[in-house]
């Protein structure tokens, strides 16, 4: 299958390799795609392997070759890919990808200077952020794969998340440039792979919370001071490992920001997306999953005009409230509820 997509956002898939050519990378996009198709999986509960720790290797001695239901799509150590996925590229650089974002909020250092956030992003790289649109090829290496399934997973992706590198600089979001492309076959594939599996320290559609809020004429700036802001919220004295933990950081131990927040596209839209684990020793016993979205919640809500929430078994769900399984919620998300193509 072919497909034509178009940025709304910036993309960025580079900075993994260094000398790589300047253009998007598959590597890229099959990675968030497959950072996707993880996180649903396992919120219905399938059985998903952790790649950041424990990795599935071919086996053909055990059950099922050792390998998840994940693996065997995406590919292992030993076990090739089941579909390729090649990129005829007709973006180009994104002028608008500054260095340098300078906040509009200011804070007091411990020794009483004024400071103001300032975020960087290096200019010096060969692959920078593009903008345009972009052809996919999809192809099943094996009868047996559908490469429409990839296809409803591209749509899924477009509809709340991001593609690409670096999501937490707001880069990623894109469109299908032809219309909504079927997400059916996506649906019964995951279906067929779901089981009772509970994951709840990595992503997962039952952690996950996906919105989007709308500012009138919004501007990067806007991502960056509400990113910001997000923090504040939870760096109370004690709350600075929390703070880490949600929002990211590049001090000492690296670690990735839970919540992303897009750039603005479509005249002040900007996607906010995360997933916050059930368990984590951050907590302390003073917060939990929901707590914490709870604040995020409350604060997009109070500070901007919040056109939609989603997240299992809650009442911050603005379409299906405390919606109790995943697969509805899926279902809805993937609009093949009656009722979901007016949103
Ligand atoms: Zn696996």
């Amino acid at each position: 299958m072919e497909l034509e997509i178009k940025t709304l956002t910036p993309l960025w898939t580079g900075g993994v390799k260094s000398g790589r050519v300047d253009r998007i990378q598959e590597t890229g996009i099959i990675g968030s795609l497959r950072w996707w198709y993880e996180a649903i999986l396992r919120g219905l509960g399938g059985k998903v392997c952790d790649p950041t720790t424990q990795k599935c290797l071919y086996d053909p001695e055990k059950p099922n070759n050792g390998l998840c239901d994940v693996c065997k799509i995406f590919g292992a150590t030993g076990w090739r890919r089941r579909f390729r996925l090649v990129v005829h590229d007709h973006t180009t650089h994104d002028p608008s990808v500054e260095p340098r974002v300078v906040s509009t909020r200011r804070y007091t250092t411990p020794g009483g200077q004024t400071r103001t956030p300032t975020w960087y992003f290096p200019d010096n790289l060969n692959d920078k952020p593009r903008s345009g649109n972009l052809t996919i090829q999809i192809q099943g290496t094996t009868p047996d794969f559908q490469p429409v399934i990839i296809g409803g997973l591209l749509q899924f992706v477009a509809d709340w998340g991001t593609v690409g590198a670096r999501a937490q600089m707001g880069f990623g979001v894109f469109e299908p440039a032809n219309g909504r492309l079927d997400t059916k076959p996506l649906y019964d594939g995951l279906i067929s792979s779901a089981g009772t599996c509970t994951y709840t320290t990595i992503p997962s559609l039952q952690n996950i919370f996906l919105a989007r809020i709308r500012l009138e004429n919004a501007t990067v700036r806007d991502t960056f001071d509400l990113k910001y802001d997000l923090r504040q919220l939870f760096s109370g004295q004690q709350n600075s490992p929390l703070r880490h933990f949600i929002m990211g950081t590049v001090q000492g131990r690296r670690m990735a920001a839970k919540v992303k927040i897009s750039r603005p596209y479509d005249n002040g839209l900007m996607r906010v997306w995360g997933w916050i684990p059930e368990d984590a020793g951050v907590y302390q016993g003073f917060w939990n999953r929901n707590s914490v979205v709870d604040v995020i919640y409350h604060h997009l809500s109070t500070n901007y005009a919040l056109e939609v929430w989603r997240e299992v078994n809650s009442p911050r769900d603005t379409v299906a409230p405390n919606i109790s399984s995943t697969q509805a919620l899926l279902r809805s998300l993937l609009r093949l509820e009656e009722g979901d193509n007016a949103e």
